[in-house]
């Protein structure tokens, strides 16, 4: 088993996120330090609970909304982004965070993924990214590592990895960035920026798989990684922005890759919410009956 990791920092407030289903996580999955960076970051920027919607996809990681306490979906198969821009469209004044996994993400979901960044939508992309895909018992993914044995290539993994920094970056995010759940700390400082962002922001989190994953373990990255702003990175360059994307995996940035301000978002500029408002504050147009009659012809 790696090392564990560290225990949340987050007195008072944070437990306000925590619901009562305890996470059914493997001792030691990177998944909790995400999970409590989250419920930090939540806390230490005041928001409300009421403000907040959390929605996942499948995977370990994909069951987050449920051990976190604030309205929560939990939708299908790599269809969290393309959910979560229909909360955002309808309701613009919530914080639409969403959380899953790099195959669910990267994977059968990424064509939602990049959509979304080209939109520069407002929402914040929690990736918790261990290499493999845990909940099926340790198949190659597809930010697996070239070369790695797993289940589904046991003489070594023959595709590239995807790069998801590099991907965002030229996909049109305003803010891009990368945390490791060994430095859990680190992590909520770039959450708490992530989601005060207007406009997309993904959050790469390195969490290991403890379980099926002994090749990027907790020791293999803090082999690695370093604190971009030790490196006195320059976040609004986006040349050098991509340029730190493409160091890994020598050595691996963590931090904030890339942050645009002032980008018109999706929403600023849709027109039926610029001229109508946002679907969650216009009147419904049926009456009683006929909204009584809608509702049984579902049931
Ligand atoms: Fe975490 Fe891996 Fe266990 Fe899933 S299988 S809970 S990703 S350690």
């Amino acid at each position: 088993m790696a090392d564990s990791v560290a225990a949340p920092t987050s007195p008072g407030k944070a437990e306000e996120f925590k619901s009562h289903i305890h996470p059914d996580w493997c001792p030691g999955c990177g998944d909790f330090g995400v999970l409590n960076s989250l419920q930090k970051a939540c806390a230490d920027l005041g928001l409300d609970r009421k403000e907040v919607v959390v929605v996942s996809g499948i995977g370990c990681s994909s069951n987050l909304p449920g051990f976190f306490s604030s309205y929560g979906m939990h939708t299908l198969h790599g269809r969290a982004v393309a959910v979560a821009q229909g909360v955002k469209l309808a309701n613009p004044d919530l914080h639409v965070i969403v959380t899953g996994g790099d195959g669910d993400g990267y994977g059968i979901g990424l064509g939602h993924f990049v959509h979304a960044m080209r939109r520069n939508i407002t929402l914040t992309y929690i990736v918790m990214n261990n290499q493999i895909y845990g909940l099926t018992t340790g198949q190659a993914s597809p930010t697996t590592d070239l070369g790695t044995q797993t289940k589904s290539t046991p003489e070594g993994d023959i595709e590239n990895p995807i790069n998801p920094i590099s991907l965002a970056l030229v996909s049109g995010a305003t803010f891009v960035s990368r945390a490791f759940s060994g430095d859990p700390n680190h992590m909520t400082e770039v959450m708490k920026r992530a989601i005060s962002h207007k406009g997309f922001s993904l959050v790469d989190c390195f969490s290991p798989c403890v379980t099926y994953n002994k090749v990027n373990t907790y020791q293999w990255f803090r082999q690695r990684v370093y604190r971009l702003e030790d490196a006195k990175h320059d976040a609004s360059d986006m040349t050098a922005a991509l340029a730190r994307s493409l160091e890994e995996p020598v050595k691996i940035p963590i931090g904030v890759f890339l942050e645009k301000k002032g980008v018109p978002t999706y929403e600023d500029l849709d027109h039926s919410i610029q001229k109508h408002g946002p679907a969650v504050k216009l009147p419904l147009s049926l009456s009683a009956e006929e909204k009584k009659a809608l509702l049984q012809s579902f049931l």
